[in-house]
């Protein structure tokens, strides 16, 4: 989040204070035009609270509010929304929990009418939660775990995910039978052969607690059930430790990361907050060998043109990937510069 932002969303509470007529004082967010928007909630009560009831308002209307925590347990969190024009509330009522593995939790709120005012109390370290407001309902049916293929039938991802097609050596990364994976219900849309990269941070969570393959399900779980995707919305994560994880199946398979730009185009997210901290000496070291294997497989040029930050396509309105990944310390061009200077890997051992 750029400082500019955090002046303005500063003003915006002020204000907002100044005329919040009932309940808690209300947070107002920026405008958020279509789509989802992050608020951190950090951000915008840095005193604390009310009575720990995180009250937030946006200008645009929402039908669904969705987080994800680590190291917190927010199983017993509930909300609250205003009941018609007068000033009450109505009654709180629990949160959806999506995903529950030891301390991670994914957590949404689906409201039958939009609303551009909730209030969230009860879960664990609450004040840290990053959440996302959506105008339209994209969460769906939480998705079991469990694979497609382990029938051994002729389901098309059966077929395809296995694909020797773009997959990457197993020294290099960690498989997706080897981290969790659900199985997607259905294909990812059409093959196309990926000439493109994109860097991003996943801010949410902005830290694996030291497992690594836990928050990938994780964040599997928050892109299926949340987002309505058919898989991780990557191709590839990289952990705080340096471990790589194969994330979309095939390379080739169009990912979700770069809104309007996702054909030919490979998505690597770290996992970490890049506003906040930057990328550990072991993302940064992977990240190199895996844009190295990607140049020497796909043929994409190791340039800064074909090799970019999320921000740095066209249309975007993100800060993705951080500004400690990409701001005034390029961090990208220098895994670039990096990428071309080693010995490539020895693709003939991919599986
Ligand atoms: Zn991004």
């Amino acid at each position: 989040m750029t400082r500019t932002l955090l002046t303005s969303l500063t003003i915006l509470l002020a204000s907002a204070l100044l005329v919040a007529s009932f309940g808690c004082a209300a947070a107002q967010l920026p405008d958020t035009g279509p789509g989802s928007v992050t608020a951190e909630i950090a951000d915008l009560f840095e005193g604390g609270s009310c009575d720990d009831i995180h009250s937030l308002t946006q200008r645009e209307p929402f039908r669904q509010v969705s987080w994800m925590m680590t190291d917190a347990d927010i199983s017993e969190a509930e909300y609250r929304v205003p009941a018609g024009d007068s000033n009450r509330w109505t009654d709180w009522k629990p949160a959806e929990i999506t995903f529950e593995e030891g301390t991670s939790y994914n957590a949404r709120i689906i409201l039958s009418e939009p609303t551009e005012r909730i209030e969230v109390r009860g879960g664990e370290n609450l004040h840290r939660a990053h959440f996302s407001f959506d105008s339209r309902v994209t969460g769906r049916v939480p998705a079991q775990r469990g694979s497609l293929c382990s029938s051994g039938d002729s389901h098309p991802w059966c077929v395809n995910s296995e694909s020797p097609a773009g997959e990457a050596p197993k020294d290099l990364i960690t498989r997706r039978r080897d981290w969790g994976a659900i199985d997607p219900e259905r294909i990812c849309r059409d093959a196309a052969m990926p000439t493109r990269v994109s860097f991003h941070h996943t801010f949410m969570p902005g830290d694996d607690g030291d497992d690594a393959a836990r928050s990938i399900r994780q964040i599997q779980a928050f892109h299926i059930n949340e987002r309505g995707w058919c898989d991780v919305g990557y191709h590839f994560l990289i952990a705080k430790n340096g471990e790589i994880f194969r994330g979309r199946g095939g390379a080739n398979r169009p990912g979700a990361h770069v809104r309007g730009q996702n054909r030919g185009n490979i998505g690597v997210g770290f996992i970490g907050d890049f506003t906040a901290e930057p990328p550990t000496t072991e993302q940064v070291e992977s990240a190199v060998r895996l844009t190295r294997w990607i140049h020497t497989a796909f043929d994409i040029p190791l340039t800064r043109d074909a090799i970019r930050g999320h921000h740095e396509w066209p249309g975007q309105s993100t800060g993705c990937p951080g500004e400690l990944m990409n701001g005034d310390v390029d961090r990208i061009a220098q895994i670039v510069e990096q990428a071309g200077l080693e010995v490539p890997v020895n693709i003939e051992n991919r599986n």
